[in-house]
């Protein structure tokens, strides 16, 4: 197992963290058995949530810490519901009693955008005051953020100076965030990504995706593990595993030294950059066709029918489109006003584009 300094907090974290939102809750000796096992093959970070698998992953984690509490450092999160210091601090008690712990590593204002910070966090009596008192009692040794929002709100939440690590989304598909992990690093924060092989997208099946892997890779989720490993403002890159053979693979792959080496890494960042050239004569992301008088996000369409069209991922695909959807943002719901077409720089035919997104995907 390969180790890192985890920005400035004076932890050496393994590259591979355990995620605690894929454990088999149906085999709970089972799942305490591969937590372990984890542990003995190096892994010292362990990721999980409040409400992760109905609530039972804290209870199962704390489970498998008896024996391994000093050697492995517990990450796990706090959902922002109101903007009470009060009910911040119950539902941290609840996590510690859940764990049965009496103090958190890594404790996280979870998936929080700058909207958030401003409105419901930072504000008098409100869960920032109360992390920093928390901290002080030794309930908490590090305050922590995970994200998702802007780029640009990424910086603002880094720069607040409240935060000592962060995680966040990373991986080959999705590099939207690489600056803002940067510049995390250049700050001392440490930082922890997840999705690293995308929830499991980039390990399925995609002749595009396969043209991507060096040789001597066994597999794609394998090419896209190393991807993220070597990036080195990456400190632990967590994989949310479920069985043993997961497991030995994950390890087996963050032990390597040189995760990739610079002709690997320079023919793939030759390959990704023809994919976004690809991909941005599709739409380029510029919102200027924004916005759309019947709600129809429409870059975000075009983004999902990219990972069909570019790489080949058509579950992937259908999963972006569906969450669209749920959000009646999908191509489906374009009633053909033709608003947006004349703002799109690129000239793309957007009504005729959705049409074929909506056949597609829907
Ligand atoms: S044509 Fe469709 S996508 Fe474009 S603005 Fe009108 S409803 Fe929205
Ligand atoms: S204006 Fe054109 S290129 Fe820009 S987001 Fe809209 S469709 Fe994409």
């Amino acid at each position: 197992m390969q180790y890192r300094d985890f920005g400035n907090t004076g932890v050496k974290v393994s590259r591979l963290g355990f995620g605690g939102m894929r454990l088999p809750t149906e085999n709970p000796d089972y799942a305490i058995e591969l937590l372990r096992e984890g542990f003995r093959l190096g892994i010292n970070y362990v990721d999980t949530a409040l409400y992760y698998l109905d609530g039972q992953s804290e209870v199962l984690i704390g489970k498998a810490l008896k024996g391994f509490r000093d050697k492995v450092y517990v990450a796990t999160k706090n959902p922002i519901e109101d903007a009470s210091g009060a009910n911040w601090r119950r539902r941290l008690e609840t996590s510690l009693k859940k764990l049965d712990l009496d103090y958190i590593d890594f404790y996280h204002m979870w998936a929080i955008n700058w909207e958030k910070y401003t409105k419901l966090i930072d504000v008098k009596n409100g869960p920032m005051e109360e992390a920093f008192k928390a901290k002080e009692e030794g309930l908490i040794r590090h305050i922590s953020f995970s994200f998702h929002d802007t780029p640009e709100n990424l910086i603002k939440l880094i720069d607040t100076g409240n935060f000592e690590t962060m995680l966040v989304q990373y991986n080959l598909l999705d590099r939207s965030n690489e600056e803002g992990i940067a510049y995390a690093k250049s700050k001392g924060l440490g930082v922890a990504v997840m999705g690293p092989v995308g929830g499991g997208r980039l390990a399925a099946p995609s002749e595009e995706i396969k043209r991507l892997i060096p040789q001597g890779t066994k597999s794609s989720a394998e090419m896209a593990f190393r991807f993220v490993f070597s990036n080195p403002n990456v400190d632990v890159a967590l994989s949310g595993m479920s069985n043993l053979e997961m497991l030995r693979e994950n390890v087996r792959i963050a032990s390597m030294e040189e995760p990739l080496s610079q002709e690997e890494k320079d023919t793939l960042e030759e390959i990704l950059r023809e994919k976004q050239r690809l991909a941005n004569l599709y739409c380029t992301g510029c919102n200027y066709c924004m916005p759309c008088p019947n709600g129809v996000d429409i870059p975000r369409n075009f983004t999902a029918m990219n990972y069909y069209r570019v790489y080949d991922l058509l579950d992937t695909a259908k999963d972006a489109y569906n969450k669209l959807k749920n959000e009646q943002k999908a191509a489906e719901s374009c009633i053909q006003c033709y608003q947006c077409e004349p703002k799109c720089p690129q000239k793309i035919e957007i009504v005729r584009q959705l049409e074929e997104v909506a056949k597609a995907l829907a």
